[in-house]
Parts: structure tokens; C-alpha cells; sequence
């Protein structure tokens, strides 16, 4: 008979968790010798599985099975023995494994670059990121991007819960939505194109259709600068709904996605919250203060001489950072009613003061996570704005068929994966927060 496929799926392993249910059994589970001690008649080997590491004992006493030689760390086995429960400082149970056989399944060539066995990898952070595939094998560099994927199944799972769409919008276009210099250009069999610095165009379009989407995808940002807040390729988590009243209905839902976002983090990544010390905060209402009275508290209570009273400066943001901390006890800030002149061409200006407009920025901890805004919904607006700023919208006929043909008034953001994951971490440069960082001097590993 030929074979069939019948789509078992393939359990090879019991994850730790279970292991109550198999208190003095013996099992069998796979993983690779994360660290190894080895005495004579006595061992300790931690094996490391998917997302736990396991503590295995053998002494000779435990059976006839005799310890194999060759066996090192980063070693693929098959481990077998008795599950057994010792008590951990606070009375609870803590299991490990009394070992009764290995099957070695891979042999590594060479032992890692780097120690990784510690709590911390051993080394900078350049070092680091040049032997990713290996540092990340350390349990708690790893639990960085297992708490990253909590965030972004936060922030799927509630806006599904709403009603949103998920959507994946064109990675090469062929113009850039955000404006400014950070524009990469590629060579498209001899046309010039633009990697995606956002998904802006083509999310408006989809609120047309769908009402309300969402997505989490890379875009590129050419960063001639080398920054700790700066990623040339980062993860962008946007949103786009449609029938607002206003640009509050887009900070309302972000907030309570952030509100859902912590919560999954606390229940459902509880051991990686506990082993990165993530500081998850408090969220019950988020203060908004407008751009101008920002800068007046900056000015005023700070002392602060802006160089730009159009943007904030990192400085400023950290200013504000403190400000919302010490007056609100908050973590977040809301700054809205940016200037005009520094927010793209798709930002509604404010009708009752043009130089201004409907948009707002999310600062946590001290800095930017999220700009976000109501946008132009009414074509012959789009056109005159698009006007004003010396543009062609003859170049964005397709983006303006949103326009032309009718769209309901609509807003949404971007957040930045990497920012909130690094500033939930208390991490200093964003780079710790990227699995594979792409910056101005890095494109490997
Ligand atoms: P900044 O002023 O901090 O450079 P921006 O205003 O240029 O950011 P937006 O275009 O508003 O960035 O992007 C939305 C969000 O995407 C930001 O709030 C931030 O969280 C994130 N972000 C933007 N640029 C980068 C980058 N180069 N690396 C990592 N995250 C970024
Ligand atoms: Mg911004």
C-alpha cells in the first residue's frame, strides 16, 4: 500500500508544565544540553526545551544506564528517566528529571563563540548580534522575541475582537507615504521604486473596503544615523478604521489595546515577564496634553530652550516623559494637534486652526512609540493639500482613487514593535529588541 499523510501532528516531547501529571513516571523529552556537569557517578544536565530548561540529575544509583562520554552541550538528545518533585524556596513544587537513558541525536562541531550558558550572554552587544543564531539560544535572550510575539498577539487578538481585518500591503511601491529623506530606492527591472516606509496608502484604501484593518509587517526606513531608537527595517504594527468621530476614537482603541497587550503579557508570558523583569505597567487612562502646551511645560517647568518648535527632540520627549510620570503617574503621554508643516500630506488639518492638525503621538516612558491621526477623507481636500505641498497628485492617482470614489472619514497609526518592546524591557539601545537588527553598519547575520 502506498503511504498516507493522515496530519497527526508530531508530539515528541512533555513540556514542563505537564510534568505534575507525570510526578515519579518515567518520560522521555527532547532538547538540547543547554549546560552540563559532569562528576564521576554523578551529573547535572540542563536540557534546554522550546521555551523552559529542565533540570536532569544522574547518579549511578538511579539505574544501569551509564552516562555517555561524548556527550556536550549543544548536543540534540532524546532524554528518558522519572519525573520527580523537590520543593522550591517558597513550598511550591519544582520537578526535574532523574535520568535513565540519552539518545544523542546531533553532535554540534565546534562549542558556541560565546558563553551562553550563563544567566546573561557573555559578551557587548556587537559581539551579540554578530553570533545571533547562537546567543539567542541563551533562555533569557530568547524570552526577549517570546514576549514580543505576547505583544503582537495582543494586538491581533483584541483588534480581531473588533471587528478589524488583517491585511499585508505591498512591500515595494512605487512612492514613499511618510515623506523625508529615509526612502530606500531599488532598481525594479530598470524603473526606480521604494521600499515600503508604511503601509499608509494601501490601509486607507482597505478601510473602503473592510471598515476597519490592521497589520504587522516590516517597513524600511533609510536611517542615515546611527541612534539607540533607530532601526533601518523595523516592525510596524498599524491600524486604519473608518466611520470616527474623531481622532480620539483612534487613541481610545489604542489604548485599550495597550490595556489588552499587558494583560496577555502578565498571564500568558508570565515566566518571561518574571525572567526579563519586564516592568509591565499600570494602565487605566492615558493623560493627553496638546503640541503647544507641551512646549509651554517645556519651556516653562523645564527650562527647556527648543531648537524646533515644530517637533519634539529626543530631549524633549523624555522631559515630557518625566512630566507625565510626576503630574499623571502615567507612563504614557497622548501629545496631540502637531503642527501642519512637520505631518505628511494625509493628515487632516485642524478646522478650527489650519496651522495645526487632527493627529497625535504616544510617548512611553519617555519616548515616541506611536504617531497616529485622522486622515483627509474628501478628495478635492486631498488635492488641494497635496497642492499646497508641491506635489503631483497626478503621481497618486491610484492612492487617490480612495478619494475620487468615496471614502468615510478614517484614521489610524503605526506602532513600533521594537520601541515598545524595548522600553517594556528597560533596554537602552533598540537593537536588543530586534531578533536580526538591520542598522546603517549591520545587514548580517
Ligand atoms: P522618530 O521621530 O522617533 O524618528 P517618526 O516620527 O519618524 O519617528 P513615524 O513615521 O511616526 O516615525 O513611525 C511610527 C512609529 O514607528 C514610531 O512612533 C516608532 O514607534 C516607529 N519607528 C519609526 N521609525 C523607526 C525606526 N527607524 N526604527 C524603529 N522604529 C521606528
Ligand atoms: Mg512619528
Amino acid at each position: 500500500m502506498t503511504m498516507t499523510i493522515t496530519g497527526e501532528p508530531k508530539t515528541n516531547t512533555v513540556p514542563y508544565s505537564d510534568f505534575a501529571k507525570f510526578e515519579n513516571q518515567e518520560i522521555t523529552i527532547t532538547g538540547t544540553v543547554h549546560n552540563i556537569r559532569m562528576m564521576s557517578d554523578f551529573a547535572f544536565v540542563i536540557l534546554r526545551t522550546a521555551r523552559e530548561t529542565i533540570q536532569c540529575v544522574y547518579a549511578e544509583s538511579f539505574s544501569d544506564y551509564r552516562m555517555p562520554p561524548e556527550l556536550k552541550e549543544e548536543c540534540a538528545v532524546k532524554l528518558t528517566g522519572k519525573v520527580v518533585a523537590g520543593e522550591t524556596k517558597d513550598g511550591g513544587k519544582r520537578y526535574e528529571i532523574q535520568i535513565h537513558g540519552i539518545d544523542i541525536l546531533s553532535h554540534p562541531a565546534e562549542i558556541p563563540p560565546v558563553v551562553i550558558t550563563k544567566k546573561q550572554v557573555q559578551c557587548d552587544l556587537n559581539t551579540d548580534l554578530d553570533y545571533r543564531p547562537v546567543t539567542l539560544r541563551n533562555p533569557k535572550e530568547r524570552a526577549v522575541f517570546k514576549f514580543q510575539e505576547g505583544i503582537q498577539r495582543g494586538f491581533r487578538e483584541y483588534l480581531m475582537s473588533q471587528g478589524f481585518t488583517e491585511i499585508h500591503t505591498p512591500k515595494i511601491n512605487f512612492a514613499g507615504a511618510e515623506g523625508g529623506a529615509n526612502l530606500f530606492g531599488l532598481d525594479y527591472f530598470g524603473k526606480k521604486v521604494y521600499l515600503a516606509q508604511s503601509p499608509q496608502l494601501y490601509k486607507q484604501a482597505l478601510v473602503a473596503v473592510y471598515e476597519r484593518v490592521f497589520e504587522i509587517a516590516p517597513v524600511f526606513r533609510a536611517e542615515h544615523h546611527d541612534t539607540s531608537r533607530h532601526l533601518n527595517e523595523y516592525i510596524s504594527m498599524d491600524f486604519e478604521m473608518g466611520f470616527i468621530d474623531g481622532f480620539e476614537d483612534i487613541m481610545n482603541m489604542e489604548t485599550g489595546v495597550l490595556k489588552y497587550i499587558m494583560n496577555l503579557l502578565k498571564t500568558e508570558y508570565k515566566n518571561e515577564v518574571e525572567l526579563l523583569r519586564a516592568d509591565i505597567p499600570e494602565i487605566t487612562e492615558i493623560p493627553v496634553i496638546k503640541f503647544m502646551e507641551a512646549k509651554e511645560i517645556l519651556m516653562k517647568k523645564f527650562k527647556y530652550k527648543p531648537s524646533d518648535m515644530k517637533d519634539f527632540d529626543p530631549e524633549e520627549e523624555q522631559l515630557l516623559g518625566k512630566y507625565a510620570k510626576k503630574q499623571f503617574n502615567s507612563d504614557f503621554i497622548f501629545v496631540t494637534h502637531y503642527p501642519s508643516r512637520k505631518r505628511p500630506f494625509y493628515t487632516m488639518d485642524d478646522p478650527d486652526d489650519p496651522e495645526y492638525t487632527l493627529s497625535f503621538d504616544l510617548l512611553f516612558r519617555g519616548m515616541e512609540i506611536t504617531s497616529g491621526g485622522q486622515r483627509v477623507h474628501d478628495y478635492f481636500a486631498q488635492v488641494e493639500k497635496m497642492k499646497r505641498l508641491g506635489m503631483n497628485p497626478d503621481e497618486f492617482d491610484t492612492y487617490l482613487m480612495l478619494h475620487k470614489y468615496g471614502a468615510p472619514p478614517h484614521g489610524g497609526l503605526g506602532l513600533g514593535l521594537e520601541r515598545l518592546t524595548m522600553h517594556l524591557l528597560g533596554f537602552k539601545n533598540v537593537r536588543e529588541a530586534a531578533m536580526f537588527p538591520r542598522d546603517i553598519n549591520r545587514v548580517t547575520p
